[in-house]
């Protein structure tokens, strides 16, 4: 699954493709360019978990793109973090993906098999069964 646009080669303007998802590699003079889920993986790597809002201001990818790296289960929240996304369904949080695992069973059923197994997220353990809505306004303030 392809997540990225093609961008232009900053040197020569040739049209780059993703090469491995962390990284656009420039057909035409083999200039490489980190994509914003290279830039975010890079960051974590060197600084290890931060906050949404740390890595936006960090790396230039804004807070939306980080969700979206998380709903799509790119990136995972770690266990110890104090915010997390929330099921679509249920609310309950979660750690990546879009649905917690029972919501994701219910729907499966509901949709008879047509249900996209790669939306379902980890529920974190420290918070089993305490309810959390979780707004991309409130995981800013928490930052
Ligand atoms: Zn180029
Ligand atoms: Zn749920």
């Amino acid at each position: 699954m392809k997540f990225l646009m093609p961008i232009k080669c900053p040197k020569c303007k040739a049209d780059c493709r993703e090469d491995d998802s962390q990284t656009y590699v420039c057909p035409s003079c083999g200039h490489e360019e980190p994509t914003d889920y290279g830039k975010v993986r890079t960051f974590l790597e060197a600084e290890g978990n931060s906050s949404a809002m740390i890595i936006s201001r960090a790396t230039g990818v804004s807070i939306g793109k980080i969700n979206s790296f998380l709903r799509n289960g790119r990136l995972e929240i770690p266990e110890e973090s104090d915010v997390f996304i929330g099921c679509r369904r249920c609310g309950i949080n979660i750690r990546y993906g879009q649905y917690c695992p029972e919501c994701a069973n219910t729907l499966k059923k509901e949709l008879q098999g047509e249900f996209d197994l790669s939306t379902v997220g980890a529920v974190p353990k420290k918070s089993s069964g305490r309810m959390q809505f979780m707004t991309k306004e409130k995981m800013m303030d928490k930052a």
